[in-house]
């Protein structure tokens, strides 16, 4: 049956809090802390000119749309272990061929990473505005090009900021110059980011895992890389670093595993590399791009590799302003987002739906529509952890994602039940109370943690 895919959503939402809290999997547990002997983050003072900005990539302004967010409210009491502060909410705000997104959580901390094109400036302040930001406990200032620190003057004159986070890269353009001359007037505090500095900012657990060296040719390779978690959920910020800041973070040992990745460099060629979308690993990714932009933005070849890491895509382009609202054990958006086709741009097409990349131990022996029932089956002679798994309607596309620490027996079964009689039991979770499958015909497809088809029905 085909439902409202509003309401299926928030169906969906609410589902997945029920199905984790009765799994026994909603142990909320403290926030991993990064790198704590790191302490404050060091305060530098950045060097002088040396790297010109080159590609001045010009403004397709479109002003943030104002969406208006609802918290999910959960139907049974979180549990009573440590317990995650309210919600975070990360706006991915559409400022056209640019970036601009604001972090916010319940109590109010505000922190913006960029600002957009410099005629965004007005358009980020207003944004702020209407979400109640009165103070940024910091900005992010990830590089020095127009379409990252453009509207930042602006911001800066109207908000008090406590910090600035930028690397140590510059650039003789006017922006820069009326970015630090902003900086400077407002009187934040000024950190160098790069790999192992702690975000200083109460209430928000995060640290920069890149830049990881201090010379480069490309001033997006300087890019603040900020991993953000908050609960269970991490979200990670990559500017436009680009392939080699990419290889410098996997080589650096950091962990890069994220459920939200915001897409580096618009979804250039150049950026999410596949073996850093394998590290990272990321549910949901997000794109922030123009609609009809000058650099083919996001390039095919990009979305066919986040095609084949199985992720939901969201663009700014064709969502405006996506929100993510985060409870510290499942994150949810305000838009429906995508799952790109990872058919290669420079081959045939291939069908959505991949044949499976390896046999595995585990399959959907059947799927119900009738009855909105998934069978699986574990053939294999092994317990088969289901961390990180997911089961898609490709006609809802809809996505389910199987609470950490499933598994499933050798020679088990594992139901996953949606729609309004739907119950939970030993070996059954439930999806959803809203009907998710087509009753005309729907294949449904098995992902597992590396976002791999294992298993199409
Ligand atoms: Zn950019």
């Amino acid at each position: 049956m085909v439902l409202r895919k509003s309401k299926l959503l928030w169906a969906f939402v609410l589902l997945v809090c029920i199905v984790l809290l009765g799994s026994g999997c909603g142990n909320k547990s403290t926030p991993t802390a990064p790198d704590s002997t790191t302490g404050t983050a060091n305060t530098q003072k950045l060097a002088e000119p040396s790297q010109a900005s080159t590609s001045s990539e010009t403004a397709k302004d479109t002003p943030p749309s104002n969406q208006s967010t609802a918290t999910p409210s959960p139907t049974q009491s979180p549990p009573t272990s440590t317990q995650v502060n309210g919600t975070l909410q990360v706006h991915f705000i559409d400022v056209g061929q640019a970036d601009s997104i604001l972090i916010k959580a319940s109590d109010g901390t505000a922190v913006l990473i960029d600002g957009g094109n410099n005629p965004d400036g007005p358009d980020v302040v207003n944004y702020l505005k209407s979400q109640q930001v009165k103070v940024l406990a910091a900005v992010v200032a990830t590089h020095p090009h127009e379409d990252h620190i453009g509207g930042l003057d602006t911001v800066i004159k109207n908000f008090p900021v406590k910090a600035v986070y930028m690397p140590n890269a510059s650039s003789t353009t006017k922006t820069f110059e009326y970015f630090i001359s902003a900086v400077t007037a407002g009187g934040a505090k000024r950190i160098q980011a790069k790999a192992g500095v702690t975000l200083d900012v109460p209430g928000l657990t995060g640290q920069f895992i890149a830049p990881n060296g201090s010379a480069y040719e490309e001033l997006n390779d300087y890019s603040a890389v900020l991993r953000l978690t908050f609960g269970k959920i991490t979200f990670l910020f990559t500017g436009d670093a680009g392939e080699l800041s990419e290889s410098e973070m996997l080589k650096s040992g950091q962990s890069l595993k994220a459920e939200v990745l915001k897409v580096g460099h618009h979804g250039s060629a150049t950026s999410t590399s596949n073996a850093f979308l394998k590290a990272v690993s990321p549910d949901y990714a997000i794109i922030s791009v123009g609609a009809g932009n000058d650099y083919g933005h996001p390039t095919a070849s990009a979305l066919s590799r986040l095609g084949g890491a199985g992720v939901m895509l969201f663009r700014t382009d064709q969502d405006g302003t996506i929100v993510a609202t985060c409870d510290g054990e499942t994150v949810t958006f305000n838009k429906k987002g995508s799952m790109p086709s990872s058919a290669s741009p420079t081959t045939s097409p291939t069908p959505a739906i991949q044949p499976p990349a390896s046999s595995g131990s585990v399959s959907i022996a059947s799927i119900d529509l009738g009855g909105e029932v998934v069978t699986l089956v574990n053939n294999g002679g092994s317990a088969v952890d289901l961390t990180g798994w997911k089961i898609v309607s490709e006609k809802g596309n809809q996505a389910y994602s199987f609470p950490g620490g499933t598994t499933i027996p050798p020679g088990g079964t594992l139901k996953v039940l949606s729609g309004p009689k739907a119950v939970a039991g030993t070996s059954a979770l439930v999806w959803t109370k809203s009907n998710m499958w087509n009753n005309d015909g729907d294949p449904g497809a098995l992902y597992n943690s590396q976002g791999k088809v294992v298993s199409s029905k």
